[in-house]
């Protein structure tokens, strides 16, 4: 019981309460033991009445003694307060209790200089006394002294009447305590109930965000659940869609395989001509499979970052260069033609067959996607820290919805229109952007597509063919020591 948060806050709660009242009360009753109630109005009853006798008119005055001794005997008996009357030459002039001998205080103190309030004083046989001393208008001094009253911590308390209220107060305390921390933990554990819920929920794969709420720090981790819970699912969706993809892209093959095999096997192509078909087709499936596979690895290997990217200079003009030069019968076949506009030389940092792969994937798809008789240019730019390689070609271009998707894996514009039998070995299987997409990023650059337009004669834009862009960043310029330090070394 006591591992609930709410149980824990009210527990500290109420030691707090607890802790606080303890330190008071100890505080006050040191007070209470110094001051009891008693003294404290015997302190009040010495100043009254010593400025009463010594300063109202109304009273017997000090000439006439008698008058002046009864009132005196009158107070002494009702507070049992003894008052004495001092001359100035100390001689006692009167007192309430003339049988009790000798007042037993600093008589020639008080009387030099009688003291502004009550003092405490402690006679030769140690006992306590209180007095309070006043000049009366005559020059005498009116002594007027009690015994300080000692009295058990019970009556204390019982004279004081402190402790029920306290007592009272410290339930109150405790009460509010209470709610207080009922209020505060269902403010801190709502939120994490609902975390957790959603956790199970998430656990069987139904999940709703959860509404950021209660204490920042709460909040804070409900907004990093509900980022990690979207990534969850995001990953999850991929893996689905990766399984279904794959299972689907390696049955079509297999299904067609199979098919043409056991017609071979049953002798439905008996023909030559039918035999060498069904071995061609069975080869290209196989082929195609067998590509699908590396390709698979190659991503898996992506993945797991167990590929390690080469970081050396190189010239990308000289690389561009080489991946169009080997397309170039592939192009002169379809009457395509290939341009490059390049700088003389662009160094960069990467690796190179890598990179080479990229190109040869985008050339690739141009020259998949172009028309015969057009062109596909290649165009590459230096600016300011990055350099940008333009892959554009004159086909059907890239339907605006699928432009975000292309770089996904497996996906494919429009199935039908890369998997036509004219392509045979050559479908692709919708990775290869993919892995493009990953090679750039390792390198620290951005892949993109966009597609060309130009108006129509109706005069709405039609699809131009598609461009894709690589930015990659060019090496950092060398800092003025180390320009310093190569001129040196020269
Ligand atoms: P694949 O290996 O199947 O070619 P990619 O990942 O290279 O897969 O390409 C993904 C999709 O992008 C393909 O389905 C293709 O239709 C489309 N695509 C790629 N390049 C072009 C292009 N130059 N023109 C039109 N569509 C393209």
């Amino acid at each position: 019981m006591l591992h609930s948060l709410r149980a824990r806050l009210w527990l500290s709660f109420a030691l707090l309460v607890l802790g606080v009242l303890c330190i008071t009360s100890v505080g006050l009753l040191v007070y209470l033991a110094r001051n009891p109630a008693p003294v404290r109005l015997l302190y009040l009853r010495l100043e009254i009445y010593t400025t009463i006798f010594t300063q109202s008119d109304r009273l017997p005055p000090a000439k006439n003694p008698d008058k002046l001794l009864t009132a005196l005997q009158r107070v002494d008996s009702n507070f049992n307060i003894r008052f004495s009357v001092l001359a100035s030459t100390g001689s006692l002039v009167a007192d309430s209790r003339p049988d009790q001998g000798a007042i037993p205080l600093p008589t020639q103190a008080a009387l030099d200089n009688p003291p502004r309030t009550p003092q405490e004083f402690r006679d030769s046989r140690g006992r306590l006394w209180i007095y309070a001393a006043r000049r009366m208008p005559d020059g005498s001094v009116l002594v007027a002294s009690s015994p300080r009253v000692r009295l058990t911590l019970a009556q204390i308390l019982q004279d004081e009447g402190y402790l029920i209220p306290m007592a009272q107060a410290g339930l109150a305390a405790l009460a509010i305590a209470l709610l207080l921390a009922i209020w505060l933990s269902g403010w801190i554990s709502a939120p994490l109930r609902t975390m957790a819920q959603a956790a199970h929920a998430m656990a069987v794969g139904k999940f709703t965000p959860l509404k950021v709420q209660g204490p920042s720090e709460v909040q804070e981790v409900s907004r990093a659940f509900n980022e990690m819970a979207q990534r969850v699912q995001a990953s999850q969706q991929s893996q689905r869609d990766f399984i279904a993809n794959v299972s689907h892209d390696l049955k079509t093959p297999l299904t067609s395989i199979q098919g043409f095999s056991q017609a071979i096997l049953d002798g439905t192509a008996n023909q030559p001509e039918d035999l060498k078909k069904a071995a061609q087709i069975i080869h290209s499936e196989a082929e195609r499979m067998n590509r699908m596979v590396l390709e698979l690895l190659e991503i898996a290997r992506l993945d797991a970052r167990i590929i390690d990217f080469e970081h050396a200079p190189l010239d990308l003009s000289i690389l561009i260069d080489q991946v169009a030069a080997q397309f170039a019968p592939q192009a002169s076949q379809k009457e395509i033609s290939i341009r490059t506009n390049l700088p003389l030389s662009v160094k960069i940092t990467g690796d190179k067959d890598r990179l080479a792969q990229v190109f040869t994937n985008l050339v690739d798809n141009a020259l998949k996607f172009s028309p015969p008789g057009s062109e596909i240019q290649i165009n590459v730019e230096v600016k300011n820290q990055y350099v940008e390689v333009q892959v554009c070609d004159r086909g059907p271009g890239i339907p605006d919805a699928d432009l975000e998707r292309i770089f996904d894996r497996f996906y494919q514009v429009e199935k039908s229109r890369t998997t036509s039998a004219s392509q045979g070995s050559r479908r692709g299987v919708g990775l290869g952007l993919a892995i493009s997409s990953e090679i750039v990023k390792a390198h620290n650059g951005v892949i993109r597509a966009y597609n060309q337009t130009a108006p129509l004669n109706a005069g709405l834009p039609s699809p131009q063919g598609s461009v894709f862009v690589v930015k990659l960043p060019l090496p950092a310029p060398p800092s003025a020591a180390q320009n310093k330090k190569r001129k040196t070394n020269e």
